[in-house]
């Protein structure tokens, strides 16, 4: 699952790489934009909305996209080899004269006018990356359903924009709390929203989701992906456990237990 810092990377890569040019080839791969003609329309350029990317064409038409759980954009030169992935997987190519863009695993790939791009990314909460953050808006929303576990409040875009599993974990960490904390009860929420912040601008220029501030291999994370792996502060096991409810099911969560106050999550 990218986190919102992966997909402003990524957008911003795009949009140096296309903007400005025009489009000499667009092949969308969804049955529903199949026929869609874009060749000869000017790249504007590409905008991240959380986890969303707004790659915005001429004529007031943009091409909404999100990665989701292993979606990727890769750029390649004209004639180069492609290695995102088996050719089935691809499902945009967006070239210019310049560079060709090619879109593997796109689970949400729709064509719209910009001027209604909030249909797409409007029921978004305040984007941790983007130019009109808001925090207080941010501690509003999450505080709106207090009883609801912290872990599961961070990750619904709707709150806040762009956080995803890593720094859901990595933020109860920091703030000693278990992901099954009601977030009414996280101290300082309005100091998790600023570390949230801090964090995603501290790491959108580069790889890697660093927390710990240390950028050596297996020394990243607090507790993110150390299951059964000693906790980095303290060395207590980490555990893990599935948290969320469909269709983010699959999201596991990882904490420690010393480190971490809080409740346990349920066991069922
Ligand atoms: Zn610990």
């Amino acid at each position: 699952m990218p986190e919102g810092d992966t997909v402003w990377l990524t957008a911003h890569r795009l949009s140096r790489a296309l903007a400005g040019g025009t489009l000499v080839r667009a092949d969308l791969r969804v049955p529903r934009l199949a026929t869609a003609d874009l060749t000869g329309r000017r790249v504007e350029g590409v905008v991240p909305r959380g986890k969303h990317l707004l790659t915005r064409l001429g004529g007031g038409l943009t091409l909404h996209s999100h990665l989701r759980m292993d979606g990727a954009w890769h750029l390649y030169a004209p004639g180069e080899r492609w290695g995102g992935g088996p050719q089935w997987q691809v499902r945009a190519i967006l070239a210019t004269a310049e560079r060709v863009a090619v879109g593997y695993r796109l689970p949400v790939l729709e064509l719209l006018p910009t001027a209604e791009e909030d249909k797409a990314v409007g029921h978004l909460g305040p984007d941790l990356l983007g130019p009109g953050w808001d925090p207080a808006e941010a501690v509003r929303r999450l505080l709106a359903d207090p009883g609801r576990p912290v872990g599961e409040a961070l990750l619904d875009q709707r709150n806040l924009a762009g956080i995803g599993n890593v720094y859901a974990a990595e933020l109860c960490f920091l703030r000693g709390i278990t992901p099954w904390t009601p977030v009414g009860e996280a101290p300082g929420p309005d100091r998790l929203v600023t570390l949230a912040h801090r964090l995603l601008t501290a790491n959108k220029a580069r790889h890697g989701h660093i927390t710990t501030g240390d950028t050596r291999r297996g020394r990243t994370h607090w507790v993110y992906g150390r299951a059964d792996r000693p906790c980095l502060r303290c060395g207590t096991l980490v555990r893990t456990a599935e948290h969320g409810t469909p269709p983010d099911r699959a999201r596991v969560a990882y904490w420690c237990p010393h480190c971490q106050r809080g409740p346990a999550p349920p066991t069922n």
